[in-house]
């Protein structure tokens, strides 16, 4: 059914991984989670190095999970410090900001002493250990240094996203009752200013954001802005005076790094915490083995700090693996469609990792932009966050690719602090659209709807019968909740919220979120499949289905489809895609509804919210639930008045 691209045999001559390493790394990984996980702590460095590798129990009456527990470690000190022997000189950040004359580096050295300087900074204005410190930050290398001076003196950071509104970031706060915050005067994105200090002024007027004693301000345009005393100081001010020496100080493996909330895509966003030795392994072999990293390559992840890929694959990874890492304040359409290619080209970036949303957006201007430029330097392209369609997968591949490239389409969560079903560039065939196979140490299995495990070809709910070291060990604040999410469904797993499909060669296809599902006539029919099915029609650019009540079918399918630009909706055209839908998967998933979409609603970080849709697809638009994570509210009250049931 599906193309299979095999692996460039030129690529997996040089790779660090081939399939025969993988398979019986795989093996070794399951057979002996604890003798594997000891090898690879190895990577680390280790004030003291751990004995007790492995402590964790799924049961629900008992749950705990612990790795390399007796172990102690710095985090900033693996990112940065050991390094500066052989890689003092060697780029650890290039920053490109949102205006394209805009770039600098900081090399190890000088990132090290940065770092080191906020952490003398965060001492001097109180901040100890187990502290939380919110940063509120754009693209910028100084939210790298906040959250690598928090490592370094064991306060845990709480990155919250700088296009977030007041409220958002006054309930994150509140949450973890934070004692300090960094920001900036204002961010710059697309040309258009963020007034990030203003926001944080109004975010600190709401109630339960008294914990915060001191706002951290670093100049990033330069207006004037309010400044309260004693509370605001300038970064550059603070800064100033302090030492470059900073002793690193281990903090036990358990030690909480950092809070992070989730997208928001399946409700009210959850706390995820995660702590230090255990994160900082997971995350740091999987950068070097899914992007199969070498000493001189350049990367860059195009995803922002405030979401876990930019903790996990643009700050901590990255910097614990030596490698050079790109952080980018700007956005794919500014000044023009090329300007992913042309910062490639500019810093000669080798590893590329972005998301589908990014992906479609930039298919539907065509391929001149991308083919004016030359992407020569790009070994490996990447994508996360969501479903990636096999028709955008084919374009990324082709257009972006020259059709040369491996891409790895890695399918993990907030949760689970790395990646876990990925393609390893020079080890694993691709089929677009599909994850393809678990990670090493990664127990990924399917259930049907009375929990059973399946084996062989099946369909169902997505879980994972056991621990991995990059794993979050609760919700910030609410243990129970994080019992009652992830392992009260089916206890002695973790449960994923996803769904998923494992084929014939044992492939993992991700269908969507488990709520997502659509029951047709008792046939289980995954939102994913049939988006990507009218995604490949010429005239769609994207679409988004949910399911709906239907009198006889029980559900129906309702799709919001989004045209490419120029193309205007007709019944027709709807016609058109219902047949073609029928065409392509077969008439139980013919679109009982289209609707015409000029846009889709999405969190901030570029993923389709079909909560909402499927509250407005239901005829109630009065329970749309939490929006705040929107990236614009407005698109949802053109869909709510154009309705097709009401
Ligand atoms: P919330 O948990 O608050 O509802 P969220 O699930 O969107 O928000 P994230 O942790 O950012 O928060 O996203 C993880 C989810 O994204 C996964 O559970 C999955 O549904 C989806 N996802 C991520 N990568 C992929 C991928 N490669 N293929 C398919 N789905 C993916
Ligand atoms: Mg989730």
């Amino acid at each position: 059914m599906s193309t299979i691209h095999p692996v460039d045999p030129a690529f997996a001559a040089r790779a660090r991984i081939r399939k025969d390493d993988y398979e019986r790394l795989y093996a070794e990984s399951v057979q002996d989670p604890e003798g594997f996980w000891a090898k690879v702590g190895e990577r680390l460095d280790w004030a003291k190095k751990p004995t007790k590798i492995k402590d964790v129990s799924f049961d629900p009456k008992n749950l705990h999970i612990r790795w390399y527990e007796d172990g102690t470690l710095n985090v900033a000190a693996n990112c940065l410090d050991r390094h500066l022997k052989e890689r003092g000189d060697k780029v650890a950040i290039i920053f490109e900001g949102d205006d394209p004359d805009e770039s600098r580096k900081l090399t190890y050295r000088e990132l090290h002493a940065e770092v080191c300087k906020f952490a003398n900074t965060l001492k001097h204005l109180g901040v100890a250990k187990g502290d939380r410190v919110a940063i509120y930050l754009p693209m910028i290398p100084e939210a790298a240094v906040a959250m690598l001076a928090c490592a370094r003196i064991g306060a845990i950071h709480s990155v919250v996203f700088g296009g977030f509104s007041p409220d958002s970031l006054a309930g994150r706060i509140a949450d973890s009752q934070c004692k300090l915050v960094v920001t900036a005067d204002e961010g710059v994105r697309g040309g258009k200013k963020i007034p990030l200090k203003v926001n944080v002024d109004e975010a600190l007027k709401r109630p339960g954001t008294n914990s915060v004693e001191t706002v951290v301000v670093v100049r990033r345009t330069g207006s004037a802005v309010p400044m309260q005393s004693p509370r605001d100081r300038y970064w550059h001010n603070l800064m100033d005076g302090q030492s470059a020496d900073c002793p690193a100080e281990p903090m036990e493996a358990e030690h909480p790094l950092f809070i992070l909330y989730t997208s928001g895509s399946t409700g009210k966003p959850k706390g995820v915490l995660h702590t230090s030795a255990g994160y900082l392994v997971y995350t740091s072999y999987t950068h070097e083995c899914v992007f199969d990293l070498r000493e001189d390559d350049v990367y860059w992840c195009t995803a922002d700090v405030g979401w876990v890929t930019g903790h996990s694959y643009v700050v901590y990874g990255p910097l614990a693996n030596g490698a050079t890492t790109v952080m980018f304040d700007g956005v794919p359409n500014h000044p023009d469609f090329s300007r992913f290619w042309q910062v490639v080209d500019k810093h000669k970036v080798s590893l590329f990792y972005t998301a589908p949303t990014a992906i479609r957006a930039l298919m539907r201007e065509g391929e001149a932009p991308v083919k004016k430029t030359s992407r020569a330097s790009l070994r490996v392209l990447g994508t996360v966050g969501e479903p990636i369609n096999p028709e955008a997968w084919e374009w990324y591949h082709r257009v972006v690719g020259e059709s040369r490239l491996p891409i790895v389409d890695t399918w993990w969560q907030t949760e689970t602090g790395g990646i876990l079903i990925t393609p390893l560039p020079g080890a694993i065939a691709t089929k677009p659209g599909s994850a393809t196979k678990p990670f090493f140490g990664i127990k990924p299995a399917i259930v049907d709807a009375n929990g059973e495990v399946q084996e062989g070809a099946c369909e169902g709910n997505l879980l994972l019968t056991d621990s991995w070291p990059g794993q979050m060990r609760t919700v910030y604040g609410d243990h129970q909740r994080f019992i009652e999410t992830y392992f009260s469904a089916y206890p002695g797993n973790y449960f994923t919220g996803d769904g998923a499909r494992r084929d014939e060669d044992g492939y993992y296809w991700i269908t969507g979120r488990v709520d997502d599902v659509i029951n047709v006539s008792g046939h289980r029919i995954g939102t994913a499949e049939v988006e990507s099915a009218l995604v490949a029609h010429p005239k769609v650019a994207e679409a988004a289905v949910v399911g709906c009540p239907h009198e006889i079918k029980g559900q129906g399918i309702y799709a919001y489809v989004t045209l490419i630009a120029g193309e205007s909706g007709s019944d027709e055209l709807k016609k058109e895609l219902v047949a073609w839908v029928r065409k392509e998967i077969g008439p139980i998933a013919t679109p009982d509804y289209i609707q015409w979409a000029p846009s889709l609603p999405k969190t901030r970080s570029g993923k389709i919210m079909r909560r909402i849709l499927r509250k407005i697809g239901e005829n109630q638009p009065d329970q749309l639930g939490d929006i705040s994570t929107l990236a614009d509210p407005g698109v949802v009250k053109s869909l709510v008045e154009e309705r097709l049931i009401k």
